[in-house]
């Protein structure tokens, strides 16, 4: 961090928000050459040409202006038809869905409609870097819920009813998981969801990997009965349409509630750039093709990178969703940070600690899948040499400890 002795004049709430810790990673992968960079959460493929074309297109036209502060309404009744097909709920593009810039700003403006200072926001961990920072800013107290590779990931009603409190306001919820790519059966939502009516809760559903679901088919929150309008469902083009620097998500939900981030959204961002909304138009209309092509791709990869992490012997929770894998990594005797910044410097690697995403991603790693074949097939001969290494050094360290009778 700079110091140049203004922090003083910063609201303190923008002053108590940690820095992503992610970022430390990432600047550390950028400067050491070589490196094969596992830690993104983004895909390796580049928009597919018909929308880039598009987009070219639309300049050709002259589209170089703003556009309603919803979003072009063609593009909203895209979005509605899209929605209606690929998780049969219906919304009116006129009232009930909104264009953000990213699932990023959709997120943002979700918590500051709904949250009221001091409001408790319940958040499963492990999750996305940006949950609990955003709820604060938000005035908000974010309510970290812990889930661990015994249970899956998933959190359940049972740990919800645990940490609620009369304070209670929302429930943020995100599956398929980033990081750890679980996915959550119906059953399972529905005692969710039950919870939800019975505190009387607002529930904002990131539900960004929606369509990258590989066990079975993804079930919307949304669409239990009763919580259509009780969600927030925040979806975008980043992950599945290849389109993460585009900057373009939306939001669904009532009236009430997408009004009420119109309005957020109107003095601040005004609207999503008309070229990308322009792209994002062209891919719902007739890039769904193009679409299940990365989604086998990412499928196909998904299963090399469990049989890779099972064979070097690091237990690795299966992942349903996303294109993450979050494979346990204690049996090498290092923590989550020191794994990471180990293996980029001595095999140059870069993987993203369990940490960043909450306290109960210690000893854990989560690893991107959205890089190609060769990539992974690289990355995973190196990380190979470096926990057969760890783990042989921490066998000896352990059976030195037992010699001298020190706890293990
Ligand atoms: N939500 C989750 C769970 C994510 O993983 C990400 C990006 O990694 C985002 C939201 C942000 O997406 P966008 O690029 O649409 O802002």
């Amino acid at each position: 961090m700079s110091n140049t002795g203004w922090a003083d004049k910063l609201n303190p709430t923008v002053r108590a928000v940690k820095p992503s810790g992610i970022r430390r990673f990432f600047d550390l992968a950028t400067e050491t050459k070589g490196i094969i960079s596992l830690g993104v959460g983004e895909p390796d493929f580049v928009t597919p040409w018909h929308v880039r074309e598009a987009c070219i297109f639309s300049l050709e036209q002259g589209y170089t202006n703003y556009t309603p502060n919803s979003g072009l309404l063609p593009l909203r009744r895209e979005i509605a038809r899209y929605t209606a097909d690929f998780l049969g709920l219906e919304y009116s593009p006129e009232a009930e869905v909104l264009v953000t810039v990213g699932v990023s700003e959709a997120l943002d403006l979700a918590l500051r409609a709904v949250v009221a200072p001091g409001d408790e926001v319940l958040i499963p961990e492990p999750c996305y870097v940006s949950y609990l920072p955003c709820t604060a800013l938000a005035g908000g107290v974010p309510v970290p819920v812990s889930t661990g590779i015994e249970k899956g990931f998933r959190v359940s009603a049972a740990d919800l009813e645990r940490a609620a409190t009369p304070r209670t306001k929302a429930l943020l919820l995100c599956y398929p998981n980033n990081p750890t790519g679980a996915i959550m059966p119906r059953a399972e939502l529905q005692a969710i969801a039950e919870f939800c009516a019975a505190h009387d809760l607002v529930v904002i559903a990131d539900e960004i990997y929606a369509q990258l679901t590989y066990e079975g088919e993804h079930v919307c929150f949304a669409s239990f009965p009763g919580m259509r309008d009780r969600t927030i469902l925040l979806q975008g083009f980043s992950k599945a349409f290849a389109m993460t620097g585009w900057r373009v998500g939306y939001a669904l939900s009532n009236a009430d509630f997408i009004g009420a981030m119109t309005k957020i959204h109107q003095y601040t961002m005004l609207c999503a750039p008309v070229t990308a909304q322009m792209a994002a138009l062209e891919a719902l209309k007739n890039g769904r093709e193009e679409m299940s092509r990365m989604v086998r791709e990412f499928s196909y990869r998904r299963r090399l990178v469990i049989k890779a992490f099972s064979e070097m012997g690091l237990p690795c929770f299966n992942p349903g969703g996303a294109f993450y894998a979050f494979p346990d990594i204690t049996g090498t005797g290092l923590s989550s940070d020191d794994f990471t910044e180990r293996l980029i410097r001595e095999e140059k690697v870069a993987v993203v600690p369990g940490n960043a995403f909450g306290d109960c991603g210690e000893g854990f790693i989560r690893c991107s899948y959205a890089a190609s074949v060769e990539e992974l097939n690289e990355a995973f001969k190196r990380m190979r040499r470096f926990v057969e290494h760890y783990r042989s050094v921490n066998r000896s360290r352990k059976s030195e400890r037992m010699r001298v009778g020190e706890p293990l």
